[in-house]
This record gives C-alpha cells, structure tokens and sequence, in this order.
C-alpha cells in the first residue's frame, strides 16, 4: 500500500494528462474484485487503517456477506515508470513519471446494470476482465458494448490462469490456443461495435494490450514484460521481440534464427516462442512446486533471479506457488503498465467523449473540454 500526503495526492491531480480514470468490467465470478484487491494492495493510496481488510472494493456489509459487488466503489492507485523508455511507448503526452489511476469496481451481476452504466460515464478506460476457463460470456459481451458506446477504450486481463495450470493439467500449446480463443473472441465483439472516432480498439497481446494471470494468487504478466526482458538478453529491438513473442514465431535454437515455421529443416517440430520464452517458466515453476522439488525450485529462483526471505523458505504447495509467482510477475506492475500506456488521459479522452456526454455549447475559452484545474 502506498502512504500519501493529502497534498501529494493534490499534487497528482494537477496533471490530468497522467490520470487515467477506469473501470474495470467482467461476467460475474470471473474476478473483477479479486484482480482490484490485488491492484489495491500494491497500488492502492489508501489510510493505514484500512490496510489489510481485503476485498476493498466491497465496502457495504451485504456486499462483504454476499461475496458479490452491488454498487461501485472508486479507489485510486499510484503508478510509476522510472524507465525513460517505458514513457515513449505512451501514445499521448505525459507530464513526468507518476500517475494517479482513479479505478472503479462496477458490479458485474446483470440486476446492477443501471451501477455499470453510471461507473462507465465517468471513466476513459476499462480493464475487461474474462475468465481463461469459462472465456467470453454473456454479460462480458454486454458491458463491453456498454463500454464501447460509450468509447471507452479496453485492455484485457484473462484470469484464473492457476485453474488451467492446476486443473486442467493443459499443455503449453493447449493454453496459448485457448488464449488465442478468448482474444478473439473478444475482438469479434470490439470490431462489431466499432466506432470510427474510437478507432481501431481491439486487443492484441503483441501490442501490450493483454495481461494474463491470476488474480486469487496474485500474479499477471504482459507480453510486453517479456519482450523487455529478452530484448536486453539478446540484445535486440524492443518492439521487435514483442512481436515474434505471440502468434505463429518460432526461435530455432540449433539454427539460432527466427522462422514462422513450425518445424526446422531437420522435420522436428519447433516450439512457439510465446511457449518456449513465456510460458516454459511458468509450467517450469508449477511443476516443480507441485512435485515438491527443492532442488529444482532452488535452480529456477536463481535463474530467475527470485529471492525468498527467511520465513518463505518453508512454504510449500499452493502457499510456496503463490508466493513465488507474485514475486517473478507481480500483479500491480503488469496491469498497472498496461493501463498508464494503453488507456487514454482524460484530456485524451475527452477530445472525442464530451459529444456524447454533452449537448450544450462547448466552453468559449478554448479547444479545451476538460476543466482547467
Ligand atoms: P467478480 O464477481 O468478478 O468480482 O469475481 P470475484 O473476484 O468475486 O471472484 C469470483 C470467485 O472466483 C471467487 O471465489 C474468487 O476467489 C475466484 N477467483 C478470482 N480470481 C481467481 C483466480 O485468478 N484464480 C482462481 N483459481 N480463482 C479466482
């Protein structure tokens, strides 16, 4: 939890260009306040005295006792990028390396929908939330509409990736083609809605537009988080990397070249690049805990450069599992990024909402639809 001044958190509000105000929307059950905890608990400026309570969004007692979101609640996060390199991805201006997030938690039950609407008015962006095991369902198609004739622009996070990890038992391949399901099935509703003012919004794991994890165990990565990573191991373009790391890319390691092929001129079968640089770690990590193998855990937190302290050297199981992946991929860092680049700025934003928020005449003073503060 990060502990603000009031006149901190004054001083953030006086750059809209790095606020983002969002929502995030979800079918019911698939995660949504789960996935916010998570945010909250990393990111969340929020008084010492509420620290620790869980489920922040779910503020009313019917809500704590139900388990279920019945009206929005609105928190704010802080975010920053100390990389120089992560703020020229940014599409838009930026006014220096800290950002205020304002995240509402809508309910996701279809008897609320009147809350969502309400909730979707007064935000930018929306982290679409789906479910990698139920995937794309009925009231994830109606908020998404909602949301893009209101245009407001989507990422999304598929979660629950533990369920197909532990459950499942799913192959690597088995899992990208399951996530190349729900991305499509969710650009097939994006594309239908399309609205030219908007723009092309749908979402693409190569551009950075799509987190993957697990919201109840606290872990999310980007594949842009990826590609960072391997850009500076093997010393290539960022960008370039991001793109081979999802779709038909195959890294070839007898050859050492890169080919869409998914075989090498030998006939054997080559692994996808997003199975062998992404997902190999994490299946490595899963396996190796629920096998309780010590050895093997201690090989892969080196490589992967993961430190335990003291205490969490005798977790074992899900606990050790939890523990490790939260500290390899971090939840709030993968979503956060995603939300700072990809959403837009209220001053962003308003260009092209205030005509379908307003009526009246715009303000003499100039081009500008956001109050001056
Ligand atoms: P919401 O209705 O979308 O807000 O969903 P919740 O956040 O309340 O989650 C619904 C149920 O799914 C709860 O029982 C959560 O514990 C569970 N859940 C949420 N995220 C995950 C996840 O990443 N993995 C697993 N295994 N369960 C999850």
């Amino acid at each position: 939890m990060v502990n603000f001044t009031l006149e901190e958190i004054r001083g953030l509000m006086d750059k809209p260009a790095n606020i983002r105000n969002m929502s995030v929307i979800a079918h019911v059950d698939h995660g949504k306040s789960t996935l916010s905890d998570a945010l909250v608990h990393r990111a969340g400026i929020i008084s010492s005295a509420k620290a620790g309570e869980g489920r922040y969004m779910d503020t009313r007692p019917d809500e704590q006792d139900r388990g279920i979101t019945i009206k929005s609640t609105a928190i704010s996060l802080y975010a920053k990028f100390p990389d120089p390199e992560d703020l020229k991805e940014i599409p838009q201006k930026v006014d220096g390396h800290e950002f205020l997030i304002n995240l509402i938690d809508s309910p996701g039950h279809v008897d609320f929908s009147s809350e969502v609407t309400a909730a979707l008015r007064v935000t930018d962006g929306a982290l679409v939330v789906v479910d990698c095991i139920s995937g794309v369902c009925v009231q994830t198609e109606t908020v998404l509409r909602q949301a893009l004739t209101e245009r407001i622009k989507p990422v999304l996070c598929i979660n629950k990736v533990d369920r197909a990890l532990l459950e499942l038992q799913c192959t690597k391949e088995d899992l990208y083609q399951s996530f190349s399901r729900t991305v499509e099935s969710v650009n097939v509703i994006i594309s239908t809605y399309f609205d030219k003012t908007l723009g092309d919004v749908q979402v693409y794991p190569d551009r950075g537009t799509i987190a993957f994890g697990s919201g109840l165990h606290g872990w999310c990565f980007t594949v842009r988080q990826f590609a960072i990573k391997y850009a500076k191991k093997f010393g290539v373009d960022r960008k370039k990397m991001l793109e081979r790391l999802w779709g038909d890319n195959y890294f070839n390691p007898k050859t050492k070249k890169w080919t869409n092929k998914g075989e090498g001129a030998d006939g054997k079968p080559l692994e996808r690049a997003f199975n062998q640089f992404i997902l190999d770690p994490i299946f490595k990590i899963f396996a190796a805990v629920n096998h309780n193998k010590r050895d093997e855990i201690t090989t892969l937190l080196e490589k992967l450069d993961i430190k335990l302290a003291n205490d969490e050297k005798d977790l074992e199981g899900k606990q050790l599992l939890k523990c490790v992946m939260r500290k390899f991929l971090p939840a709030a860092d993968a979503l956060l990024e995603m939300i700072c680049i990809h959403l837009p700025s209220p001053v962003t934003a308003q260009k092209y909402r205030a005509e379908t928020l307003y009526e009246g005449p715009p303000r003499r003073q100039g081009l500008h639809w956001y109050p001056r503060l």
